[in-house]
């Protein structure tokens, strides 16, 4: 397969080039290096009206041959992972292990989602009457995925949507649209025509796929501010929705942690893909006993990162993925230093192409400074001591955001009970970042609407249906 160019949309098991096209930029060096294609309204309601003819028949495909085709898919994606991963690379400007890890965890999620079963719940069985409660596919599903894991986040919905029978219009980022066409190109050949659909376009699509009366449920990761917009367009024809939104996701490290052993595991929990991830912890609370030691620590495992090229070997973190979003997270770092706060490391943002950022630790900032009340979404970290774990309790919980937080602590007890008392859909315990297709994993508040994952998550790509049988006990 040619990974370098011929980038076209999935329709009806056919390439499709766009009406138009999109210059896709390298984050490494802030280039275009290719041409995505872009969709045109017409293209969208080809795309629909496909999913829509694809739909009966694969919603009577047994499950088992649905399974099947699955696992076929993720076996694909594992057959071509060298040329998608370095694509990957190219387009999103994480490290090439990274992005090789990205697919190998998105064939990982596939695999597993197959195995699920769709629960059927009898309700009463007498002589008189049976009743069941099963499950059936929705429809067309609308599925709209990010750049910061382009490949994983479109693998979390084209599963759960396929498997329980649904077809599916998928609209990558326009900023990371490549390896996802290419993937459509793997899996054109494995599904039936129609069952999956993948278009890109610019900012004119989202909407309009949002709105479509063809769409019958939406699901979308990205910020809360589009997820609310995404919300109100699905309203009108009564979608469902699941959205699965922004964090700002606090880490609580008690006095009693091993600094040495724990320092490399909470750096990553904080810059793993440049902290561009939505599970990213981007406030980390330290006890006072552990503050100055873990300090050092964070800063001399920082100075080890090379910080570069994706492609090139020993990079361990890329660039920022686009402009807007260095332009951001470079606005939050220039804040932080005009508010005279306490860089301990980074800060600097070279000239030159590309997107680059240091690791940027900020030690202490005020409660109530935007590195601390916002979600930065880049590599950079806000430290902030306390003394009394209430404390840290009642600030880790006071945020409009609710999806993920982590505790650290040598008493896995006591760690556990704190756990409990955080507000967010998922904590840890001395880790982060661990999902599965087996786990519910889901927002609180303005971290999103539903659940992702597990029998949960897939269940929500699902309608209930009783089924009540009467019979006449005479007969
Ligand atoms: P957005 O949430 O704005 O966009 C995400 C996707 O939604 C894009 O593909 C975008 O397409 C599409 N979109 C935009 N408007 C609509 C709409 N009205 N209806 C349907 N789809 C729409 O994210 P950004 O890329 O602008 O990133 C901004 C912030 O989002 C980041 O700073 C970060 O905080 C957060 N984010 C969170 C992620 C997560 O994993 N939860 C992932 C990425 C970002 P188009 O670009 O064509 O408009």
């Amino acid at each position: 397969m040619n990974y370098d160019s011929a980038f076209v949309m999935t329709i009806d098991g056919m390439p499709v080039s766009g009406a138009g096209t999109l210059d896709v930029v390298n984050p490494a060096t802030g280039a275009v290096f290719a041409q995505a294609p872009d969709c045109s309204r017409t293209q969208l309601d080809d795309a629909v009206a496909a999913a829509r003819r694809a739909f009966p028949a694969w919603a009577a495909t047994p499950i088992e041959d649905r399974r099947a085709h699955l696992i076929a898919a993720a076996d694909a994606m594992l057959a071509h992972i060298d040329g998608l991963s370095q694509l990957l690379t190219r387009e999103q400007g994480k490290p090439h292990a990274d992005a090789q890890l990205e697919i190998q965890a998105a064939s990982m999620f596939l695999r597993n989602t197959a195995s699920f079963d769709l629960p059927v719940r009898i309700n009463e069985r007498t002589a008189e009457r049976t009743s069941e409660t099963r499950r059936v596919p929705i429809g067309v599903v609308g599925a709209i995925a990010p750049w910061n894991f382009p490949i994983m986040l479109a693998m979390l919905k084209f599963g759960p949507a396929l498997l329980t029978g649904n077809t599916l219009v998928l609209k990558p980022s326009p900023l990371t649209p490549l390896s996802t066409l290419k993937l459509g190109e793997i899996f054109r050949d494995l599904l039936p025509a129609g069952v999956f659909n993948i278009i890109v376009g610019s900012d004119d699509v989202g909407p309009w796929l949002t709105e479509h009366p063809g769409i019958d449920k939406v699901s979308f990761t990205g910020s809360t501010q589009t997820g609310r917009r995404v919300m109100r367009s699905a309203a009108d024809t009564l979608k469902r929705v699941t959205l699965e939104l922004g964090g700002n996701d606090p880490a609580i490290v008690l006095g009693d942690i091993d600094v040495d052993a724990m320092a490399e595991k909470l750096f990553w929990a904080a810059f793993r893909n440049n902290g561009q991830v939505c599970i990213a912890t981007k406030r980390m609370y330290v006890h006072r006993d552990v503050h100055e030691p873990l300090k050092k620590a964070l800063v001399a495992y920082a100075s080890s990162i090379k910080v570069g090229d994706g492609s090139e070997q020993g990079t361990r973190l890329g660039p920022v993925q686009n402009r807007a979003q260095y332009e951001r997270v470079v606005g939050l770092i220039d804040d932080a230093k005009k508010q005279g706060y306490d860089l301990l490391t980074g800060g600097d943002i070279a000239s030159g192409p590309g997107y680059f950022v240091p690791v940027t630790i900020i030690d202490n900032p005020p409660e109530n400074s935007r590195i601390v009340q916002e979600e930065q979404f880049g590599p950079i970290l806000p430290l902030l001591p306390f003394d009394d774990i209430e404390d840290a309790i009642e600030r880790a919980n006071a945020s409009e955001y609710g999806l993920a937080a982590s505790v650290w602590s040598a008493d896995e007890e006591q760690a556990i009970a704190i756990a409990q008392r955080i507000k967010s859909g998922t904590v840890w315990v001395n880790e982060t970042q661990y999902l599965s297709a087996f786990s519910a994993f889901c927002g609180h508040r303005q971290s999103g609407v539903g659940i992702e994952s597990g029998e949960d998550g897939l269940l929500e790509y699902t309608l209930t249906q009783t089924v009540v049988v009467k019979r006449d006990r005479a007969r």
